[in-house]
């Protein structure tokens, strides 16, 4: 599967922005956050900012894999049930303890499994081939290579190694390799924690009951997950009416905890609109439309140095810019280096209509089956029904020049879920 973009750069019509040209600018906005020092349970899932580089052996000491006598292989060789070899027992190697003192020639000690091997063993011959004589006396039945049954020190990285290279990200096994390790506070680039906001007067939230003509509120919940998936930290900033000063006031009184913000609503033309209003000629804000469907107004910037999304109102124009422009870039903020989404090429089973000159996202589920990969549009064109989302796990990319896309046909589409759960 391609990990690459697959948008196209031509075609735009006059006054469009393409889409690929609309990311670019996105992303060449956008940098890794600067990287702090965090601890393991908070660095989860962050990309480290540096080599982390082994500060000892691991394991840090040679420890027996079994049950059984430490002694030196030279007493033991060539030793059968037959013919055992008879040594002393000189004390016990116990777990977490360093061994009460050394092997000689002729003795041996009592171990268990992951104690340290007392210095002058090199071999561990097992319980099973041992008859312990009396207090202090064991017959051995078995004359292993020397190293037989010993895990050796540095066995799993050596002094110096590079435990983690920069650039990759911590998940399960990397963070159970530092804690070993003995790194528990990483260099990592911090999740963003992104203000999300919701513009409308027609806006309530999703606890009350809507007056007639009042909408609950979708967009945040959607931008809020979206995040979260990310390994963003969204911070909801809640309903914000369309009015300029409680725009300013509620962005200016969440900027000191914000690495960006997300609105939607209020980017087209309309009187009412409100982050048009706010930032038009003022802030560092740009307003355009990109030839694409759904999703075409959009704006972006900064402010206070702090990248600005300002994405459409329409619940499905929000979920496909998110996909196509937050992502990547808070991706990219989180030091990431894949920034798309998997795609696939996949046969459409029913036709997909377009507007010509945009690129359109087309909301599909995508199936695996004996003919390869099948995609069946979830909704019809330019619905703004957020349903059609939640039933899809792929975007279908229907390029600006086709005005159908027959049954049949291939497409590519961007994988958004790896499964239908
Ligand atoms: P706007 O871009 O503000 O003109 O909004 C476009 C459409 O999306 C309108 O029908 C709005 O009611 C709807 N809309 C805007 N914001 C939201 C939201 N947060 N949740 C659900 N629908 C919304
Ligand atoms: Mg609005």
């Amino acid at each position: 599967m391609s990990a690459q973009p697959h948008v196209h750069d031509h075609d735009a019509p006059e006054g469009l922005v393409s889409v690929e040209d609309a990311r670019e600018r996105v992303l060449s906005a956008v940098q890794p956050l600067a990287p702090l020092q965090l601890p393991l349970t908070d660095a989860y899932g962050c990309v480290v900012a540096e080599d982390v580089l082994a500060t000892h052996d691991l394991p840090e000491f040679a420890s027996s894999a079994m049950d059984g006598f430490a002694v030196r292989a030279s007493d033991v060789a060539g030793a059968t049930p037959a013919n055992p070899r008879e040594l002393k027992i000189v004390g016990r190697a116990l777990i977490g303890h360093e061994p009460e003192g050394t092997v000689g020639a002729g003795e041996t000690m009592h171990i268990a499994t992951g104690a340290p091997v007392p210095a002058g063993a090199d071999v561990i011959v097992p319980i099973e081939n041992a008859v312990v004589e009396g207090d202090d006396l064991v017959r051995l039945l078995d004359g292993p290579a020397p190293g037989t049954h010993v895990r050796p020190r540095g066995e799993d990285v050596h002094e110096g190694d590079v435990l983690i290279p920069s650039g990759k990200r911590l998940g399960a096994p990397e963070l159970g390799l530092l804690a070993n390790a003995g790194h528990p506070t990483p260099l990592v680039h911090p999740r963003p924690r992104v203000v999300v906001l919701s513009t409308g007067d027609e806006l309530v939230p999703p606890t009350e009951t809507p007056a007639f003509g009042q909408v609950r509120d979708a967009n945040s919940f959607t931008i809020f997950g979206a995040l979260r998936e990310m390994g963003a930290m969204p911070v909801m900033a809640g309903i914000v009416r369309d009015d300029v000063e409680s725009l300013r006031d509620t962005i200016f009184n969440f900027e000191i905890q914000a690495d960006a913000f997300i609105s939607s609503g209020g980017v087209s033309v309309g009187e009412r609109d409100v982050v048009k209003a706010a930032f038009f000629r003022r802030g560092n804000v740009d307003f355009y439309k990109v030839a694409m469907q759904p999703g075409m107004p959009q704006g972006f910037g900064q402010v206070e140095g702090k990248p600005y999304f300002g994405l459409p109102g329409n619940p499905v124009s929000v979920f496909v810019s998110l996909e196509v422009f937050v992502r990547p870039a808070i991706l990219k903020m989180m030091g990431r280096r894949h920034l798309f989404r998997p795609e696939i090429t996949a046969r459409l089973t029913d036709e997909v209509r377009g507007p010509r000159g945009k690129l359109q996202f087309a909301r599909v589920v995508v199936r695996h089956d004996k003919g390869g990969w099948s995609a069946t549009p979830t909704g019809a064109r330019g619905s703004n029904l957020i349903s059609t989302v939640a039933r899809a796990n792929g975007l279908a990319m229907i390029p600006e020049g086709t005005q159908t896309a027959p049954a049949g046909s291939t497409v590519q589409v961007l994988l958004f879920r790896s499964s239908e759960d």
